[in-house]
C-alpha cells in the first residue's frame, strides 16, 4: 500500500532546503524529529539565529521551528551548521506532529510512520502521533492521525476514526492497510495547552510564537542547571522542557492576557504591513481589554482565521476596527496606533 497516489502534489513549505522570501530576508523551517530538541541542538539553532538571522525564532502550530531574517549568501553556512546539529537529514519525513509528554512507545511510533511516509507529500498534508494525556493532541488537525488509546493505537484519517489496531500494525494501517482495523468503542480525549509545572515538565508560551536567540540560550542553560536534556514542541506553539525552571521571559501563567492576542509579525517583518502589529498587541494587552483580540497587519489576516471579539487590522498606518468578526470583515472605523486607548471607550 502506498500514500503516494491519493495525494496531489501541490504548493510547497518553507523547509531548511527551501527558504521562502519574507519581510525580513529569508525564512526556513526546521523539522525536528519528533518535535524535540537536545539542550546542544537548541543552542545550535540559537547561535544560527543570532549569527546568520536576525536572532528571531518562530514556534509553528505544526510544531516546527521557523529562522527568520537569512540572507541568501548565508544559505550554505546555513546547511552546513544544521547538518551539523543533525537537523536536515532525512527532512521530507520529519512531518509528524507528536505530543509533547509522548514516552518512547509513541515516539518510536511516531519515527516510523515518519520514515514510512512518501516524500513530497502536499503543503497541507499533516500527521500526529499521540500517546493522550493532559498535553494530548488527539484534537488538532492532521490528514492522518494515530493515537495510543487502551483499546490499541487508534487511526483517524481526514477527520473520521476508523478504527483501531496494534502498534506494529498501525503503520501499515496509516498508509491504507486497514485489513486489521476493528471498531473503537471511546474516541481518544484531547488535550489542551497546559503551561507551568505539570509533573517533572515546564510548558512556557512564546508571545505571538515567536522566541529571540538570547531567551532561547537562557532557556537552555536554566534547563541544563534544573537537570533537563531537551525541549519539545507542540502545536500551541508552547515549549516544553524536563526540568522545573522558570518562565525565563516567556509565559508560564495561563491567564496572561498576551495569550488571548493573536498578532500577524507585520512591519518589518512582513511587506505586506504598514503597522507594527505585535508592539501594538502588547500595548493593548497592557491595557486590559476584555475577549480575544486579533491584530492583522492586513486583510489576509494569517494569524487567526477564526473571529475574533476585536479584530484590528493595518491599512496605510492605521487599524480598521472590527467587532466580533475576522480581518476580512468591513471596519466600522479607523484608529490610529497612536491612539489605541480610544478603544476602551467601546
Ligand atoms: S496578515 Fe498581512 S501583514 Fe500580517 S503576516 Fe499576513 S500578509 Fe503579512
Amino acid at each position: 500500500m502506498s500514500l503516494a497516489a491519493p495525494f496531489e502534489i501541490k504548493g510547497w513549505c518553507p523547509g531548511a532546503l527551501r527558504p521562502m522570501p519574507s519581510g525580513d530576508g529569508l525564512l526556513v523551517r526546521v523539522r525536528p524529529w519528533c518535535g524535540a530538541v537536545t539542550l546542544e541542538q537548541a543552542a545550535g539553532l540559537a547561535d544560527i539565529s543570532a549569527t546568520l538571522g536576525n536572532g528571531c525564532i518562530d514556534l509553528t502550530r505544526r510544531a516546527n521551528l521557523q529562522i527568520r531574517g537569512l540572507r541568501e549568501d548565508h544559505l550554505p553556512a546555513l546547511h552546513d551548521a544544521l547538518d551539523r546539529l543533525g537537523l536536515l537529514e532525512d527532512e521530507a519525513a520529519r512531518n509528524v506532529m507528536v505530543d509533547p509528554l509522548a514516552g518512547a512507545e509513541v515516539r518510536a511510533l511516531a519515527l516510523a510512520l515518519g520514515r514510512a511516509l512518501p516524500a513530497n507529500l502536499p503543503t497541507k498534508f499533516g500527521a500526529l502521533v499521540d500517546g493522550g494525556g493532559p498535553l494530548s493532541i488527539a484534537g488538532e488537525r492532521a490528514t492522518i492521525a494515530l493515537c495510543v488509546t487502551s483499546e490499541g493505537v487508534a487511526l483517524r484519517v481526514d477527520g473520521e476514526w476508523l478504527g483501531a489496531t496494534t502498534p506494529d500494525r498501525a503503520v501499515a494501517a496509516a498508509l491504507g492497510d486497514r485489513r486489521w482495523l476493528s471498531k473503537m468503542t471511546v474516541t481518544p480525549v484531547p488535550g489542551r495547552r497546559r503551561l507551568g509545572r505539570i509533573g517533572g515538565v515546564t510548558g512556557l508560551a512564546a508571545p505571538f510564537g515567536r522566541i529571540d536567540a538570547s531567551q532561547l540560550r537562557a532557556l537552555v542553560g536554566a534547563c541544563a542547571t534544573a537537570g533537563g536534556s531537551q525541549l519539545r514542541l507542540s502545536p500551541w506553539r508552547a515549549l516544553y522542557v524536563d526540568a522545573a525552571i522558570d518562565a525565563n521571559g516567556l509565559i508560564a501563567d495561563e491567564s496572561d492576557p498576551l495569550l488571548r492576542i493573536e498578532a500577524c509579525p507585520g512591519a518589518p517583518a512582513c511587506s505586506s504591513a504598514t503597522v507594527d502589529t505585535r508592539g501594538d498587541a502588547r500595548r493593548l494587552a497592557a491595557m486590559g481589554i476584555a475577549g480575544t483580540i486579533h491584530v492583522s497587519g492586513c486583510a489576509k489576516g494569517c494569524a487567526r482565521s477564526a473571529p475574533a471579539d476585536l479584530v484590528l487590522v493595518g491599512r496605510e498606518g492605521r487599524y480598521g476596527v472590527v467587532r466580533h468578526g475576522t480581518a476580512r470583515d468591513p471596519a466600522s472605523r479607523t484608529v490610529a496606533p497612536d491612539a489605541l486607548g480610544s478603544l476602551l471607550d467601546g
